[in-house]
């Protein structure tokens, strides 16, 4: 450690049972390869409530939280070209940057190395970003300078919803002109809409049950905004497209009848591209009428997608705002310092007022 005389810090930690509280722990040691990070901004996700829950596996015992703003402390030998103080990004999904996948795919979407999904290490395999200070894994791969003109804020929605909104757009192939229908309006779905206009649709209908949501969709640039509780979704978006549906929808929500609503909503021979954490518990179904899976024959594709991590994506989403291209800052609407986090993930699982991110600050 050397750089820094600090040996405790504050961790929120996944306890078991449904629980999560503020521990007094060690700073971590760095192992090579790994780099020492000091929390400047982190924010909550719906993934690490599905942890607490015991919807995603968790381990007890781990520190939560993946979306992560710092200043480097340290690094390990191995990691080259950083230095301490410097302010950086870093990915929910830390890729290797070694493995087979990674080599053939700088997003490390493939990446299962260390056992994980997807690259997915913080607050499952190891400790996350909800301290004082993180030992970020591979950090050669996936530690990202943030431009100064960048600010912590606009960049940590990124490192996991923002990442995934994008990649939802990404791998469908939307092209210039075509129409989008996102289901599902919280962080991953505003970032699709967003993905979708930077990408060139020619329509994006968003979608979602809670009308702030929907009031932030045509906020961000959606063209019109559905509340699925008033309106039978499917036929609407009949009639927008006369009939056509949508080249491609994403679900951004992640249940089962969201699922299906795309799947409704995509035309034949589009893409259905489904970024929803589902969690690791009950099943998917494909209807087979015409409307729907279409007997397995409609030729509809049916994608996934992570929340792709490492360096190169995070220089070219830092690039894109640096540059004025989007800003999803609007979306951490409330903040918390770290000893106030209980009453942060109370909050943003409760959702009593209008809450998309909670930041999470030292
Ligand atoms: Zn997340
Ligand atoms: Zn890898």
């Amino acid at each position: 450690m050397g750089a820094t005389a600090v040996r405790t810090m504050k961790g929120y930690v996944f306890a078991g049972d449904g629980r999560a509280e503020l521990r007094e722990l060690p700073v971590p040691e760095i192992a090579s390869g790994e780099a020492l990070v000091r929390m400047r901004l982190a924010s909550i996700c719906a993934t690490d409530l599905k942890i607490i829950d015991g919807r995603i596996p968790g381990r007890p015992g781990t520190v939560l939280g993946h979306e992560l703003v710092g200043e480097i402390v340290a690094v390990a030998d191995g990691v080259r070209g950083y230095a301490p103080g410097q302010r950086v990004y870093v990915p929910g999904d830390t890729p290797c940057g070694q493995c087979y996948e990674c080599l053939g795919n700088a997003n490390g979407r493939g990446c299962h190395a260390d056992g994980t999904i997807a690259a997915f290490h913080f607050a499952t395999q190891r400790d996350g970003a909800h301290a004082e200070y993180v030992a970020v894994p591979y950090a050669q791969a996936n530690l990202t300078p943030i431009p100064d003109e960048v600010t912590d804020e606009q960049a940590v929605v990124m490192a996991c919803g923002g990442s995934t909104g994008f990649a939802a757009v990404e791998s469908s192939e939307l092209r210039m002109g075509d129409t989008v229908a996102i289901v599902g309006q919280g962080p991953v779905g505003l970032a699709a809409t967003v993905a979708a206009r930077l990408r060139g649709a020619g329509y994006v209908i968003a979608v979602d049950v809670i009308p702030w949501r929907l009031e932030m969709s045509m906020r961000l640039g959606a063209d019109v905004a559905l509340d699925a509780t008033q309106v039978d979704v499917v036929e609407i978006v009949r009639r927008l497209t006369g009939g056509w549906m949508a080249d491609v929808a994403i679900e951004a929500v992640g249940t089962p009848q969201t699922f299906l609503t795309a799947l409704r909503l995509v035309r034949p021979a589009g893409v259905l591209s489904s970024v929803g954490n589902y969690g690791m518990q009950g099943s998917l179904t494909l209807p087979l009428d015409a409307g729907a899976f279409m007997g397995g024959i409609g030729e509809k594709r049916i994608i996934t997608s992570t929340s792709p991590g490492g360096k190169e994506r995070g220089r070219r989403l830092m690039h894109m705002i640096e540059h004025g291209k989007f800003d999803l800052s609007p979306l951490i609407t409330h903040r918390f310092p770290l000893g106030e986090i209980g009453a942060a993930y109370e909050l943003f699982r409760d959702r009593r007022e209008p809450v998309f991110k909670v930041g999470i600050r030292p």
